[in-house]
């Protein structure tokens, strides 16, 4: 029995606060008890916060950062009070497994163009073609034949950190992989043989010191009916060891951006590491292309963000006592249009660096702050720490008092990415100090 299912027959004197009658239902339990993966950053924030409890195997629990195992195992017999929250929506794969993400993206684009016309479409133009493997195989191949020369990339569906990848430029290569492949399918049934995508490589990133780097961005959802969006200030850009060329496709430390790749290439130096934090990519874009080419940039990502969710929104099982940190991978070409690669589920953690180490840990903080089990939000905020709320059931605005002009204010997107991230001070003025006592 799980330890959900086991709330069902006892009253848990604890009830929280998200949105509903606060302190009333509060007043009876003294701590929040919390299940966690055994990761360290999560681990160590859900350790040190005030009147968090947690428990092991099958206890009771309020809170639950569970892995995306944990989840299709459990949640489907899990009975959850009202308080209950966990880190996961029970289909979140709609939107992080690549060929779903890329059909549920299709069909957003094909019934937006259907009623609303082509330019409202072509805002959702942000993914490179993709096909599913080995279903679209022969839509594949006319694609291909269109594109003399061009590049493309296979993965792996449900892989992550780069496993399985490859590159090719000759249908010979994928006509091997294919029989390989089958042979080894066989067995399956016909549900689970799109086990990869083959997508149009973006043959044109844009290069930093000649070196390719994709953008990690965090966004939390804590609220699919209405959708409820918030986009973290910090991120952060991952380069490639090895300068950038076309002319070998074989490199996977050239190609490949993940840190988990990058790590173990020879000349992989751990102090310097390979990441920009998004503060000083935004800085440097700036200097380069001035304010302006730099606000379009980070609205066009918004827009991929805000667009891949609302391409799942029917589809995801929505679900009060569920969130979703999501990692979005996106790549810029060297017209610093942003390309979405991937939606992750279960981004990484695993600090690579003290300062990577503390980034993560404020966001995860400030993950457990909006979540808000301690009930000390109004629930009207627009801002919790690094996370600014930049979608409500519709656009989030901003009063922007620098375009203020003849008593009329401008208004601009809630969204702050790579801008100043001064968490700190917005959680002093913001949030009361934490109204539980620990109970020993
Ligand atoms: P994984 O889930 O294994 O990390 P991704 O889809 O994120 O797989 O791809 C891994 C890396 O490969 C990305 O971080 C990016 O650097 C590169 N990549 C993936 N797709 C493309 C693409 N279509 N064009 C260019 N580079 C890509």
């Amino acid at each position: 029995m799980t330890s959900a299912s086991v709330l069902k027959n006892k009253t848990s004197g604890y009830k929280s606060s998200i949105d509903h009658g606060k302190s009333e239902e509060r007043e009876g339990r003294n701590c929040i008890r919390y299940k966690c993966v055994p990761l360290n950053t999560i681990k160590d924030v859900m350790h040190q916060r005030p009147n968090w409890i947690e428990v092991k195997d099958d206890g009771e629990w309020d809170f639950n950062w569970c892995d995306v195992g944990w989840l299709r195992e459990n949640f489907d017999h899990a009975y959850m009070e009202e308080h209950v929250r966990i880190n996961h929506f029970r289909n979140h794969y709609e939107l992080t497994r690549k060929n779903l993400m890329v059909k549920n993206l299709k069909r957003f684009h094909k019934n937006l163009e259907k009623d609303m016309g082509r330019t409202e479409a072509s805002k959702c133009d942000f993914f490179p073609s993709t096909y599913a493997m080995p279903s679209e195989y022969h839509l594949f191949v006319e694609e291909f034949n269109r594109n003399p020369g061009s590049t493309w990339i296979m993965k792996p569906v449900a892989k992550s950190q780069g496993k399985g990848i490859f590159l090719f430029r000759k249908l010979k290569d994928i006509i091997d992989w294919k029989k390989d492949r089958s042979r080894s399918e066989e067995q399956k049934d016909a549900a689970h043989l799109d086990s990869y995508v083959v997508q149009r490589y973006i043959e044109n990133p844009y290069l930093i010191n000649g070196r390719k780097f994709d953008l990690r961005v965090y966004v939390l959802v804590t609220s699919y009916v209405p959708l409820k969006v918030w986009l973290y200030r910090d991120g952060f850009a991952r380069f490639s060891s090895s300068r950038f060329s076309l002319s070998t496709i074989d490199d996977k430390y050239m190609h490949l951006t993940n840190v988990s790749v990058q790590k173990t290439a020879p000349d992989y130096d751990p102090e310097k590491g390979c990441k920009w934090q998004m503060q000083q990519l935004r800085r440097y874009l700036t200097a380069k292309y001035g304010r302006e080419v730099v606000e379009t940039l980070f609205g066009d990502m918004d827009n991929i963000i805000i667009r891949s969710l609302q391409s799942v929104q029917k589809v995801i099982i929505n679900d009060k006592h569920c969130f979703e940190l999501y990692g979005y991978d996106i790549l810029l070409d060297h017209n610093l249009k942003p390309w979405l690669i991937e939606v992750n589920a279960s981004p990484s953690h695993a600090p690579s660096s003290q300062e990577d180490y503390e980034m993560k840990y404020g966001l995860l903080e400030d993950t457990l702050n909006v979540v808000d089990m301690e009930g000390r939000l109004t629930g009207q905020e627009k801002r919790v720490g690094g996370f600014d709320l930049m979608w409500n059931d519709g656009p989030v605005y901003t009063e922007d008092l620098n375009l203020q002009t003849f008593g009329s204010l401008s208004f601009t997107a809630n969204t702050h990415l790579g801008c100043v991230n001064d968490r700190e001070k917005n959680l002093r003025q913001l949030l009361k100090p934490f109204p539980l006592q620990k109970k020993i």
